[in-house]
């Protein structure tokens, strides 16, 4: 068998007849260099949320099952025009559904998990001289019924197809040139980084990094896929390779700092300090499918204590009215929301092995006057809640500070 890659085109890369055509002749040319290719495509650039708004116009309340129907078309509509594409320039290509390449998912319609693919049919397309277009981000169940796998789950199913046919990589192609050490619209300095381990990728992906969907990189850490994002807008493009962590080489002590503006904090005060309190509201949001981010709990105070945690802006109301149903059972003193906060995150593998990096970031925010509301960390990351405002000046701030101006060396 020959060589194969997987390639992934985003909604903005087969987002009009013009871009379709320009990525076929690209995958035509590799074709040409004598690789397998398996494409896997988004649907055209705001195609699912058209799709989505349209249900909405009738109820807000429609089933998941059908909502998983009608989302799955957008990927079927760029899967067929860009194989028709290919056909066209003389480059044999079949275009397949969800089910059609053998991706069988379980039972949770709009965030399916992937629980097999069945290569049957693709290996002999792939052996009859054919790329094969796949629509992404679409399964079936174990009923036969079309399953979605969540926002921006094409990526998800390129990878899962990259492991299932062992595809010597998988390539995400974006309207980014790669992964940068943080948001150049705040950060002007900020640079592409040539590599990224899956580590600090998940930790990034989990903190708001649009460019790859959390379980795609999950996967990719799990079956060791090495992933490539880059740009298909841009043709010299080298992107950022996504692999496991190179122990020879010195790690960045920072590799990237994020903002997550996407949170609300909210603080109970005076509840009695005894057990089972904090079970009672954590428990609450959890049977309502909140999910909660970061929580503090002061030291008690004549046997009364304040607790605070953070949800996303969207859940900011739900999570307000189930605390304060629950706080007037236990005659809480006092509950209130805040969304206008935000996140800063530094996440880099070199803090493994370097001790005070979380000291310098506190310093490097109060000398900028930035007070620190809540503070969380992991093994590679440290993430402060601040105030919204202060969120890109810290950004800033932190990407001097961490010295990550300069393109880091990479030894080839
Ligand atoms: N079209 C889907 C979305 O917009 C899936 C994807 O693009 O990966 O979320
Ligand atoms: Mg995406």
């Amino acid at each position: 068998m020959n060589r194969l890659v997987v390639q992934k085109y985003g909604g903005t890369s087969v987002g009009s007849i013009e871009r379709i055509k320009k990525v076929a002749e690209r995958i035509a040319r590799m074709r040409k260099e004598g690789l397998d290719i398996v494409v896997v495509v988004s649907a055209m650039a705001g195609e699912t949320d058209k799709l989505l708004d349209m249900a909405k116009q009738i109820t807000s309340t429609g089933k998941d099952r059908e909502i998983d129907l009608l989302l799955s078309s957008g990927e079927r509509v760029s899967s067929a025009l860009l194989s028709i594409a290919l056909d066209s320039i003389g480059c044999p290509a079949i275009s397949m559904t969800g089910r059609q390449i053998g991706l069988l998912t379980d039972n949770s319609h709009t965030k399916a998990r992937i629980k097999g693919v069945d290569t049957d049919r693709s290996r002999r397309a792939l052996e009859n001289g054919n790329v094969i277009v796949v629509a992404g981000f679409q399964g079936i169940n174990e009923h036969g019924d079309v399953t979605t796998l969540g926002r921006g789950g094409s990526d998800t199913s390129a990878v899962a197809l990259a492991v299932a046919l062992k595809a010597e990589r998988c390539e995400i192609y974006t309207d980014v040139d790669g992964v940068y050490t943080a948001d150049p619209n705040i950060v002007p300095d900020a640079h592409k980084m040539d590599r990224v381990s899956y580590d600090e990728m998940l930790e990034m992906s989990s903190l708001g990094a649009k460019v790859l969907q959390f379980r795609c990189v999950e996967f990719c850490k799990k079956y060791d896929m090495p992933l490539v994002v880059k740009s298909s807008l841009v043709e010299e493009s080298k992107g950022t390779l996504i692999c496991e962590e190179d122990s020879s080489m010195e790690q960045p002590v920072v590799s990237g700092i994020m903002n997550d503006k996407n949170q609300a904090k909210i603080t109970i005060k005076g509840v009695p300090d005894q057990p089972g309190i904090a079970s009672k509201f954590f428990t609450g949001l959890a049977d309502e499918n909140l999910s909660v981010d970061m929580i503090i709990q002061n030291v008690s105070d004549e046997n009364h204590t304040d607790i605070s945690f953070t949800v996303t802006n969207e859940d900011i109301n739900k999570a307000t009215k189930i605390v304060q149903e629950l706080g007037k059972l236990i005659e809480a003193r006092d509950i209130s929301a805040d969304p206008n906060i935000c996140k800063v995150s530094i996440v880099g593998a070199g803090m493994r092995s370097h001790p005070g990096v979380a000291a310098k970031m506190f310093s490097a925010l109060s000398n900028e006057n930035i007070n620190i509301i809540m503070i969380s960390t992991s093994e590679i990351r440290v993430s402060c809640i601040i105030e919204e405002k202060y969120g890109e000046l810290a950004v800033r701030v932190l990407h001097k500070v961490f010295n990550m101006t300069k393109p880091k060396k990479i030894v080839p």
